[in-house]
C-alpha cells in the first residue's frame, strides 16, 4: 500500500492505471475510519482494480460553528485499517494541495440540498460535492463507494454524477451499525458514556416507526409523531430533533399523507452537543 499527499502525483497514478486498462474505486472518506468505512472498502476491492481511499478532513463543508477544528484523527490507525482490507493507494492531501490561496470554483447541487441536512448546514453540500469534484478528477474512478448513512448526501452525489456528466458509477452502501443499532459514526466518539448508551434510543424510534408502517399505518405524520415521542419519552429526552421527515426514496421530495412510494425515514438529532443523522426505509 502506498501513501500520497500529492495532487499532482495521485492524478499522474490514476492517468497511468487508467491507461493500463486498470479499473479504480474510489472511496471518501474524512478518516477516524470505522467498520462502516470498511465495508465500503471492501465493497471497492471487490470491483476494482485498483481502490484509493481518500481521507481528508474538507474545510469548506463545515459551518462556522461546527467541529472542524475537533474532529477525531487516527492517521496511523487509519493506514493500517485500509492496509487489513488491501487498500493500494491512501491519499492524504493537505489543506493546501487541494484548496491554494488562489482557490476559487465550488460545484453546487441547487434543489435537493436545500431541505433536511441542507437547511441546518446551508453551506455543507456545496462543500461536499466540491471537494468531491476534486477527487473525482485526481483518482479517475470508474466506480465511487459512497454510505447510505448520509442519505441525503448521497442523492446529492448521484444528482452531481448526472448533471454534470461524469463518467462514474456511484455505489450505495447500506448502513454499518452498532450491536446496539447506533449508526456507526466518527462523532460517535465525542459522546460521553451516559449519551453514548442513549443514543441506541435513535434507532429504537425509527425501528418503533418502521414496525408500525409494517402493520399498516401509512399516514407520514402519524409515523413522524411516533418517532418523536418514542425520543421524548423519558420525562427529560436527552436529544434535541432538528428534523424528523419522511421523503421519497428515489427523488428526494417530502412525503405528506399517505406514502405511497419507496420512502426513507430521516432523522437528525443532536445529543450532548453532538450531531447525529440515522435513516431508515420504509418496506412492507
Ligand atoms: P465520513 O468519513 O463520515 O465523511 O464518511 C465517509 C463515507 O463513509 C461516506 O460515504 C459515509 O456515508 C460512509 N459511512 C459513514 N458511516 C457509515 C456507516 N455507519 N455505514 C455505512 N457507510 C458509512
Amino acid at each position: 500500500m502506498q501513501q500520497i499527499e500529492s495532487s499532482k502525483e495521485i492524478q499522474a497514478f490514476a492517468l497511468e492505471s487508467r491507461r493500463a486498462g486498470k479499473s479504480i474505486a474510489l472511496v471518501p472518506t474524512m478518516g477516524f475510519l470505522h467498520d462502516g468505512h470498511l465495508e465500503l472498502m471492501h465493497k471497492a476491492r471487490a470491483q476494482a482494480d485498483l481502490v484509493i481511499v481518500s481521507i481528508f478532513i474538507n474545510p469548506i463543508q463545515f459551518g462556522p460553528n461546527e467541529d472542524l477544528d475537533r474532529y477525531p484523527q487516527d492517521l496511523e490507525g487509519d493506514l493500517n485499517k485500509c492496509r487489513a482490507v488491501g487498500v493500494d493507494i491512501v491519499f492524504t492531501p493537505t489543506r493546501q494541495a487541494l484548496y491554494p490561496e488562489s482557490f476559487q470554483t465550488s460545484v453546487e447541487v441547487t434543489k435537493i440540498t436545500k431541505c433536511l441536512c441542507g437547511a441546518g448546514r446551508p453551506t455543507h453540500f456545496q462543500g461536499v460535492t466540491t471537494v468531491v469534484s476534486k477527487l473525482f478528477n485526481l483518482t479517475l474512478p470508474d466506480t465511487a463507494f459512497f454510505g447510505e448513512k448520509d442519505f441525503q448526501q448521497l442523492a446529492v452525489i448521484r444528482r452531481m454524477v448526472t448533471d454534470l456528466s461524469f463518467p462514474i458509477k456511484i455505489i450505495g452502501v447500506p448502513i454499518v451499525r452498532e450491536s446496539d443499532g447506533l449508526a456507526m459514526s466518527s462523532r460517535n466518539a465525542y459522546l460521553p458514556t451516559k449519551e453514548r448508551k442513549e443514543a441506541s434510543g435513535i434507532f429504537a424510534a425509527l425501528s418503533h416507526a418502521q414496525n408500525l408502517y409494517k402493520q399498516g399505518h401509512k399516514e407520514s405524520e402519524e409515523l413522524g409523531q411516533a418517532v418523536l415521542k418514542q425520543l421524548g419519552e423519558k420525562i427529560e429526552s436527552p436529544f434535541q430533533v432538528e428534523y424528523i421527515k419522511i421523503y421519497d426514496a428515489w427523488n428526494l421530495t417530502e412525503i405528506s399523507g399517505l406514502i405511497t412510494t419507496p420512502a426513507v425515514l430521516l432523522i437528525a438529532v443532536h445529543l450532548a452537543g453532538t450531531r447525529l443523522i440515522d435513516n431508515l426505509l420504509l418496506e412492507n
